[in-house]
């Protein structure tokens, strides 16, 4: 593949955060796969997404299946089932994903996924707790 031209990532969890981002990436002309192991939340994006799998991602040959290891970005997005999060990023990691993101729910979390080889650590909670401050105290310079 043309790393350039590679408009394509695989995410995992199609939660609050998973959904929201692959749904932001496919308006920006980007191919997202979309895998959750809840049947709901699959069907739920299965028009919105170019493609959606029901799959667990912490099972090698289920990731396998559904081609993860061609992929040169993918995002992991599974926060709160801290062993979920911690194996699929792990799995994709052996099968030799380039660029992983994932989200933690912790500076703990994060500094395991980092440690177990993760590219990109995002605390969105930590984050936007600091944005809202600025934003704040920004807007208490208009009054
Ligand atoms: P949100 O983004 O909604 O805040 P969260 O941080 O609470 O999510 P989780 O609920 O742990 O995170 O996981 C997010 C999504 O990932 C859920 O839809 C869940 O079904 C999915 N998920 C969890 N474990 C796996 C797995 N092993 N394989 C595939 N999907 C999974």
């Amino acid at each position: 593949r043309n790393r350039n031209d590679d408009k394509s990532v695989l995410v995992i969890g199609l939660g609050r955060f998973g959904s929201s981002l692959a749904l932001e990436l496919v308006n920006r002309g980007w191919d997202v796969l979309g895998v959750d192991s809840n049947p709901r939340l699959v069907q739920t994006y299965a028009d919105a997404l170019t493609h959606t799998v029901i799959a667990d991602a912490t099972d090698e040959e289920a990731l396998r299946q559904v081609g993860a290891g061609n992929f040169n970005r993918a995002v992991v997005a599974i926060g709160t089932h801290l062993e979920e999060s911690i194996l699929a990023t792990s799995q994709l990691v052996d099968m030799g994903v380039s660029t992983i993101w994932a989200k933690a729910t912790s500076r703990r979390h994060g500094r395991i996924l980092e440690q177990v080889g993760a590219h990109h650590v995002v605390l969105p909670e930590h984050d936007m707790g600091e944005r809202v401050a600025h934003l704040l105290s920004g807007q208490m310079l208009d009054y």
